[in-house]
């Protein structure tokens, strides 16, 4: 929409990281919503406009982090707080 675009590099692929990290979330040591699996692949994203105007959650359009259990594949989303 009217916002700048992320600048991605050219690969959009979402295992580009070679390995997956342990990822802490404020100060602990993050754990799959599923599995609990504790190995992720991170990448930041940018959430669908349309479907957050879609769900009147227009506020919500912006970058978030998202964060992928690297056993079963759960996409755990965190938005910016604040
Ligand atoms: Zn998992």
């Amino acid at each position: 929409m009217g916002r700048t675009a992320t600048a991605y590099p050219a690969q959009m692929g979402l295992f580009q990281q070679a390995e997956p990290q342990q990822v802490q979330i404020l100060g602990s040591p993050m754990r799959c919503e599923i599995c609990h699996h504790d190995l992720f692949y991170q990448r930041e994203g940018k959430i669908q406009t349309t479907a957050m105007t879609f769900f009147d959650l227009d506020w919500l359009n912006a970058s978030a982090n998202c964060v992928v259990c690297a056993q079963c594949g759960y996409v755990h989303w965190f938005l910016p707080i604040g």
